[in-house]
């Protein structure tokens, strides 16, 4: 959506296909980092879109064991928000997709779902879409597979996946919140469990980090069991984990880290989660495919005036991205075999791991977190508008 909105501000006929009626889907990740409040800073954009409903996240906190510490203090980035935003996914593409359709070059198809590549001699020319209407054929320049981490678009493209790996899969509930409950956004750590907390004002969104594979297993031994685990980690929810009384308010997020070892063909480019999809940890998903997209308009907006671009043209793009892709994926996976692989199999009481020592004992080391969490690696800076494109 981003890059279609881009693109078409920057004069290129757009055509963003999505598969469903509505973004009206929960869990698919609500955090909005400082980086991508630049971006619309940048784009003009960022007063409209704080005048939305969402919460501002200034610091992160965790509990170790009986330790409670903020991890990362988001005050000194910057940048002009020095805040998470947490707004439900379905109203930023909204809001993206309002200002896309103020370009006349932009369109939206909902409902259209990309079934195959139209390739002829090893290039992509477009895409076999389904509508309620029937099949559609559509015929581009470039064709950019922007189609999540199951990606029909990278299958069908033939591109080589690389699988990292990841010990835990993650189970998502809201609970309801209260005024009293504590402020903060946080994860609390203990023996053999992750809980994380996000402050949504009248609720709390949670996120319960198991083994991978044992999902099974743990709604086996039941809800009962379950809701206790919880209060265990969290006490102050006792008085309302009785309103989980049925699986189906549980989500199960089968964590997958992987990347593309290229993300262009000729005619075709992967960005966001169909390029690489993160491991949840830091919350960095939706902030790197906006990222790619900025990035992918501002090395191809001009070129795409003139026609299609060169391969060479396309891996630019991975060119640039790839380093803070791999960069912060490799954070994760220390974090993840480091951290979350020794948390979950512990069964000792937790102490302070050093590095949370040291930001318990010298505050202003909280910055580092918040830069890599909220900027992250490489930011990019949307290119100034042709001003000669009517909007
Ligand atoms: C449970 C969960 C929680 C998460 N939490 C966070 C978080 O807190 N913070 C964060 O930054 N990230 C989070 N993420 C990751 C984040 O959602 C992704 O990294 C991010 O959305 C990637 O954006 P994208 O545009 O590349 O792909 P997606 O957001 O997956 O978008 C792909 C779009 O393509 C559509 N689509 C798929 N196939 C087709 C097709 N064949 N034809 C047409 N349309 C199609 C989909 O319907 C979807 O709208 C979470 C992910 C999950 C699953």
């Amino acid at each position: 959506m981003m890059l279609g909105y881009l693109l078409a501000r920057a004069g290129v006929d757009v055509y963003v296909l999505e598969k469903h009626a509505d973004f009206l889907r929960d869990f698919r990740g609500d955090t909005i980092h400082p980086s991508t409040l630049e971006i619309m800073h940048e784009l003009g954009i960022l007063d409209d879109f704080l005048k939305l409903p969402h919460q501002e996240v200034r610091e992160l906190a965790g509990q170790v064991g009986s330790d409670t510490l903020t991890i990362a203090d988001f005050r000194h980035l910057p940048t002009h928000c020095q805040f998470l935003a947490l707004m439900p996914q379905w109203d930023f593409l909204n809001f993206i997709a309002k200002q896309a359709v103020r370009h006349r070059m932009f369109h939206l198809k909902m409902q259209t779902e990309v079934a195959d590549l139209i390739q002829e001699n090893g290039h992509v020319s477009g895409v076999l879409a389904k509508t309620p209407e029937g099949n559609l054929e559509i015929h581009a320049d470039l064709t950019v597979g922007a189609d999540g981490r199951h990606s029909v678009v990278r299958e069908r493209a033939g591109l080589e996946v690389i699988h990292l790996g990841a010990p835990m899969d993650v189970m998502w509930m809201r609970l309801s919140r209260k005024p009293d409950d504590p402020g903060q956004t946080f994860g609390h750590i203990d023996i053999g469990r992750v809980f994380v907390m996000l402050n949504r004002e009248d609720y709390w969104q949670c996120a319960f980090v198991i083994p991978k594979g044992s999902a099974g297993e743990i709604r086996q031994r039941g809800l009962a069991a379950f809701r206790e685990e919880i209060v265990r980690l969290s006490p102050f929810l006792r008085d309302r984990v009785e309103e989980l009384h049925d699986w189906n308010q549980i989500s199960l997020l089968t964590v997958a880290v992987d990347r593309l070892s290229r993300w262009a063909v000729p005619g075709l480019l992967c960005i966001g989660d169909a390029a690489h999809a993160m491991s949840p940890i830091g919350g960095v998903g939706i902030n790197l495919a906006i990222q790619d997209a900025v990035a992918a308009a501002n090395i191809l907006g001009g070129r795409l005036l003139e026609g299609a671009p060169t391969e060479a043209e396309l891996r630019a793009v991975q060119e640039r991205r790839e380093f803070p892709t791999r960069a912060t994926q490799r954070l994760q996976m220390f974090l993840q075999d480091r951290v979350i692989r020794r948390v979950l199999g512990s069964t000792k009481p937790l102490s302070l791991p050093w590095p949370l020592k040291l930001l318990l004992r010298w505050p202003f080391l909280r910055r580092i977190p918040a830069r890599v969490i909220g900027i992250g690696f490489c930011p990019e800076h949307v290119k100034a508008s042709n001003p000669r494109i009517a909007a």
